[in-house]
């Protein structure tokens, strides 16, 4: 498949419990059919984002973009729970890509979210 920002060839992320593809350039990661929601939640898997910074300043404002997989333009779209992460998805396949950095910024929140919630839960508990 080849990178809908960068134009480079992008390579398939060996895992049993999701599917995605990161780009050899920029390094952005494309989720198929939203698995990016379960992705996210796995333990260790934001060593699949390289954070390249170099690449994020070049690539994060490239938002016309097209679907990989179907060739339809994609939606900008914001993650509701960290509304600076800003990603492209495409509403008829479902895929998402996230440009390099922007998938370890969005397990990040989630694991410090969690860690809040537990505070929370264990507060309203004494
Ligand atoms: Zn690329
Ligand atoms: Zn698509």
């Amino acid at each position: 498949m080849i990178c809908p920002k960068c134009k480079c060839q992008m390579n398939a992320i060996e895992t049993d419990s999701f599917s995605a593809l990161k780009c050899s350039g920029c390094a952005g990661i494309w989720f198929r059919d939203g698995s990016h929601e379960l992705a996210k939640t796995i333990k260790g898997v934001r060593e699949i984002d390289s954070n390249s910074d170099e690449a994020k300043a070049t690539y994060n404002e490239l938002r016309d973009i097209e679907c990989p997989e179907c060739h339809k333009k994609t939606t900008k779209m914001v993650d509701r729970t960290q509304l600076h992460i800003e990603f492209e998805a495409c509403t008829y396949c479902k895929g998402v890509f996230f440009d390099s950095g922007e998938f370890k910024d969005l397990t990040e929140f989630t694991f410090v979210e969690r860690i809040k919630q537990a505070v929370t839960t264990l507060k309203s508990n004494l």
